[in-house]
Parts: C-alpha cells; sequence; structure tokens
C-alpha cells in the first residue's frame, strides 16, 4: 500500500531570529517568528508525514500552547514523529519540497538541507528534494516578511505489517 501526504506552513520572518530551513541555519537579516524554533520547511515535512500515515497534524502533536515546544528543535520533532509514523509500519519511499520566499537564496544551501532531513528520515540522499521558488516579489513572501514552505512525501506500507496481516490476498 502506497499514501501520499502534503503538508504546509508559513512563518512571519522578524529581526532577532534564526532563520531555519530543515534544520540548517542560513545567512539573513531575519528569522521565523514562532513558538518553536520556527523551521517552517521541517513542520511543513511533519504535516505531510503525518497526513500520510493519517495520524493526526503537528498542531495535535506539537500544541503551540505547552511549553514543552517553546524554542524547540524542530529536528527534535520530526524525529518524534518519524518514529510513530514507522512505529504504525510505514516506510518514506521519497519527499519533495518547495521553499517561498524572495531572500534569501536557497539554493546555496539545497544540498545541506536535503542532506539534514535525509539524516533524520533515514533515506538515500536522492529520496529528498527541495526547491526554492521567489514569490515574483508579491506580497509578504515577495518583500521578506514572511516564508513559505510546502511538502509532499510518499509512504509505502509492508503487505506484512500487522494492520494488513489478515486482509484478504488475491489469487
Ligand atoms: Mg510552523
Amino acid at each position: 500500500m502506497i499514501r501520499i501526504g502534503l503538508g504546509r506552513d508559513l512563518h512571519r520572518l522578524v529581526q532577532g531570529r534564526r532563520f531555519l530551513l530543515g534544520g540548517v541555519e542560513i545567512a539573513a537579516d531575519r528569522g521565523e517568528l514562532g513558538h518553536s524554533d520556527g523551521d517552517v520547511l521541517t513542520h511543513a515535512v511533519i504535516d505531510a508525514l503525518l497526513g500520510a500515515a493519517g495520524l493526526g497534524d503537528i498542531g495535535e502533536f506539537f500544541p503551540p500552547s505547552q511549553p514543552a515546544w517553546k524554542d524547540a528543535d524542530s529536528l527534535k520533532l520530526l524525529e518524534f514523529t518519524f518514529a510513530q509514523v514507522k512505529q504504525a509500519g510505514w516506510n518514506l519511499v521519497n519527499l519533495d519540497c518547495v521553499v517561498v520566499c524572495d531572500k534569501p537564496k536557497i539554493l546555496p544551501y539545497r544540498e545541506d538541507i536535503r542532506a539534514s532531513l535525509g539524516a533524520v528520515l533515514e533515506t538515500a540522499p536522492d529520496a529528498v528534494f527541495v526547491k526554492g521558488k521567489t514569490n515574483e516579489g508579491l506580497g509578504p513572501l515577495g518583500d521578506g516578511s514572511a516564508v513559505e514552505a510546502l511538502a509532499v512525501c510518499l509512504l509505502e506500507k509492508n503487505e506484512d505489517s500487522p494492520k494488513t496481516k489478515d486482509s484478504p490476498k488475491k489469487g
């Protein structure tokens, strides 16, 4: 069985915060505002994984109202999420992402971001991809006051995993 998942997130960019994408710090004069470390890309990836596995969403797993998640390392949240996804019998086939902001440029950081996410998701380097897109100067994404991330993932479950073991086999 295979399933796809879609995640999307947006954070305001403000002075005095770090700009993190997939756990990689980007050189910028502003960073993501957020209860956690604000890593917009990692949050989108978490929602894609949870959605594909049918487990919930990031707000349920890590409520902003809980002090435990204040300034939390989003890669740790991703690690916890992926453990739940694997526990449910799923393997990650691939992950593809888009980060939307006019500045800074994402390309110089792309390989580091792929490696960082790939390490947590225990996958081959070519199974994780990240693209930067501009917003053509339009709106908050175009003027540097926000950054958006989108992620889509494909999960597969082995036919022999517990949840599908008793389902009737064809032939
Ligand atoms: Mg977020």
